[in-house]
């Protein structure tokens, strides 16, 4: 069967594979097309673009964005952005501009915990424009403070973490609609990651949907089989397509593989063509 995978992380946010060697990776593991969607940033995308005609995978232009609910982060995801993003950009800068000030008294808070940590290790672990908690784990895990990633996050960097600190995002109506006008297709990222009830599902869907929603991403690494259902129930009952990837971030979630997530996760091409075809019957470029 053919696959896909429509959630990717490079190095350019918080993943630590190059856009090209993640294209080159999805190829190996006989993918037939791979969304890159990194975090508030589109400067990964002409390399992954470029690697796409290299080795013969179809690359989709993607990124994702964070918006603030009562019930924590939701995250949207932008499939297909236009070459010209300059409609998105003023967002993006402002949005990483706000990552900076967080980062930095992150950084300032664990140093007030005692640990030797600076802001230049963390943008010397990043090697992107887009830098966040990842990094400082990084560092952290680097340096011996703790074991592992999952570990700084507990720890420190978590909502119960003894340095969190919350992160400016978007508006969800705003996420949608900016990513609508650019002629993307929005997707609704992990609906079933977080502690959230049917009900309030619902009403945040329909909020969703009111400003362009287009897609729900049923497939990912964290959904288990219920989880897939209650997506796919909801996109029928709305009329929308299904989306799906692993979310992929290299070593920094190393247990999740691209193209498999943990290992039984499988997006099958069928999920990219429906996409694509809803696409070119709404005139959007495809
Ligand atoms: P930030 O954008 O700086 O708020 O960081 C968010 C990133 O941290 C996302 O990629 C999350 O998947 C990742 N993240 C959040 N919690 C954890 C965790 N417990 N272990 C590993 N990564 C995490
Ligand atoms: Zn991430
Ligand atoms: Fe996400
Ligand atoms: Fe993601």
């Amino acid at each position: 069967m053919k696959l896909v995978d429509l959630h990717t992380h490079t190095q350019a946010s918080d993943g630590t594979t190059s856009p090209g060697d993640l294209v080159r990776q999805a190829q190996e593991c006989g993918l037939a097309a791979v969304a890159v969607t990194d975090h508030d940033t589109v400067s990964g995308l002409a390399e992954a673009q470029a690697a796409g005609k290299e080795y013969g995978v179809e690359v989709v232009r993607g990124c994702e964005l964070s918006t603030s609910t009562d019930m924590g982060e939701m995250h949207i995801l932008g499939l297909w952005l236009p070459d010209d993003v300059s409609l998105l950009q003023g967002k993006l800068e402002y949005l990483r501009r706000k990552r900076g000030e967080r980062n930095g008294r992150i950084v300032e808070k664990l140093q007030g915990l005692g640990i030797d940590i600076s802001m230049d290790e963390v943008l010397e672990e990043a090697r992107g424009e887009c830098v966040g908690r990842p990094h400082i784990a990084a560092v952290l895990m680097r340096k011996g403070v703790v074991k592992d990633i999952g570990t700084a996050f507990k720890e420190y960097l978590g909502y119960y973490g003894k340095a969190y600190l919350p992160k400016e995002v978007l508006q969800p109506e705003d996420a949608v609609r900016l990513l609508c006008e650019l002629g993307a297709t929005v997707s609704w990222a992990h609906p079933m990651l977080s502690t959230t009830n049917a009900e309030w599902r619902e009403a945040f869907l329909r909020r969703l949907v009111d400003n362009g929603l287009s897609a729900i991403e049923a497939y990912h690494s964290e959904h288990s089989a219920a989880d897939i259902r209650a997506c796919v129930d909801m996109a029928r009952r709305y009329g929308l397509a299904l989306s799906g990837g692993s979310d992929y971030h290299g070593a920094n979630k190393p247990k999740i593989r691209l193209g498999v997530g943990y290992g039984s996760l499988r997006v099958p091409y069928d999920v990219f063509e429906t996409l694509r075809t809803r696409r070119a019957r709404q005139g959007l470029s495809v």
